[in-house]
């Protein structure tokens, strides 16, 4: 039996955990997941604002989260453990991309690749986007795009606990330990060790590690160009209702939506505030100097606002073209990576989840082709770049 050991227990790790122990029919194989932290304090599964959508730029990103939206819609009966059923709380208004002038060709050419896909998205002018959402100002938007379908949100860590819960239903052991490096023969990973000097035998390695992955790539000699980047999260709470809101992206790139009956919203620095791997300190300034200025414009309900919460959590930055870096690396004989998602990594879990486990399975993507985002790419310096990166 060969035996695969996962090094980090996040959605991604478990999803892969999941599919590879899925299959009682085909060859078996013995799963070690490796997380050092199961309360998954800093793990960003825990600390997403999971959300999904199709609205992106590039086919690939579009067909992963296809995926992702069938699997959420059947998640109970896919994931129940016996009695069992996981309930993610998946809820599906719709992302609503709002574009200026200057935005107005890319989302036309989005909305293109979009329909390709055959995506249930709807370009609204700014009349039409009033008539829907009367709440909404269309102060300098020329053009929105909506998701009629397929688009919403659900709650993360149930996401990743429903993974882990089925996972080990099937076999696949949960150790919760750090993993400190890897032992190597010629151009193979023989185990991993553990810092409790332990080392656990593999055939098949998997780097998991979310926005730590760039120190397991490392210890096989491999440049992965992944680096935590901080996002912060607000929550608050606003004394009228928005009917029918959905996740909106505003024109300045603050992005809100509802969350129960608050609401939760975030930015994304600006290049030069965006350090690799800050501390995780929420950063509270922006809420007062960027984000509620930009809502209150956006949306004059939000004059009346009061912040109720915040929290910070790392987007596992692919620093290449802000996408995710999928299979073996041709140097390495049989460590795979799954990394760099770049912030639209729990919606993809599903799918890359099942690709990874084909892989290692099969030696080859039998579903979806998910090789547009293999190291291939890195090395030959052609990036795919995802320009809806929120
Ligand atoms: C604020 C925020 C908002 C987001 N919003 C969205 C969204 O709306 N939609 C979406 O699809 N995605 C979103 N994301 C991104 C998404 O959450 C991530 O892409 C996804 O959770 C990555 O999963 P992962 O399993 O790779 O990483 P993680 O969940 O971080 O798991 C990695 C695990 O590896 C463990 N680990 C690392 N190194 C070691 C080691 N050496 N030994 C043992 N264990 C180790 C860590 O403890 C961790 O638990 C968001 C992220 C953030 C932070």
């Amino acid at each position: 039996m060969r035996r695969v050991v996962i090094i980090g227990g996040g959605a991604i790790g478990s999803a892969i955990a999941y599919f590879l122990t899925k299959d009682p029919e085909a060859e078996p194989f013995e799963v070690t997941v490796v997380e050092r932290d199961f309360s998954y304090k800093q793990a960003s599964s825990a600390l997403s604002a999971s959300s999904i959508r199709q609205q992106f730029s590039t086919a690939i990103n579009i067909e992963m989260s296809l995926y992702g939206i069938d699997f959420f819609r059947h998640l109970g009966e896919t994931l129940r453990v016996g009695d069992d059923v996981p309930d993610i709380g998946l809820v599906e208004p719709g992302y609503l991309y709002l574009a200026s002038p200057a935005g107005v060709d890319v989302l036309r050419e989005n909305h293109a690749m979009q329909k390709a896909h055959a995506v249930d998205v709807a370009l609204m002018t700014a009349e039409e986007l009033k008539a829907r959402f009367p709440w909404i100002s269309t102060e300098g938007v020329e053009l929105a795009s909506l998701g009629l379908s397929g688009e919403g949100w659900y709650d993360g860590y149930s996401l990743l606990q429903a993974f882990r819960k089925k996972a080990a239903s099937q076999g696949a052991r949960y150790v919760q330990a750090h993993a400190t490096g890897l032992r190597r023969k010629g151009s193979s990973v023989t185990g991993v060790q553990l810092d409790k000097g332990e080392t656990l035998e593999a055939d098949i390695v998997v780097n998991a590690a979310g926005a730590w992955a760039a120190k397991v790539a490392e210890w096989a000699g491999i440049d992965l160009p992944v680096r935590g980047r901080r996002r912060s999260v607000f929550s608050f709470s606003c004394p009228e209702a928005l009917p029918g809101c959905p996740l909106v992206i505003d024109t300045s790139g603050i992005w809100l939506r509802p969350e129960g009956r608050q609401f939760i919203c975030g930015f994304a620095p600006s290049a030069d505030q965006d350090p690799d791997d800050a501390p995780l300190d929420v950063e509270y300034g922006a809420f007062d100097e960027l984000i509620w200025p930009a809502l209150a414009e956006r949306i004059p309900a939000f004059e009346a606002i009061r912040m109720t919460g915040a929290w910070a959590g790392y987007y596992e930055m692919n620093l290449f073209d802000h996408n995710a870096i999928l299979g073996l690396h041709p140097d390495c004989d049989n460590l795979y990576f799954a990394n760099g998602f770049s912030g639209h990594g729990l919606q993809q879990c599903p799918a890359a989840g099942r690709g990874i486990a084909e892989l290692i399975r099969f030696g080859e993507y039998r579903s979806l082709d998910l090789s547009p985002v293999s190291f291939a790419r890195i090395l030959e310096n052609k990036p795919l770049l995802e320009k809806n990166v929120i």
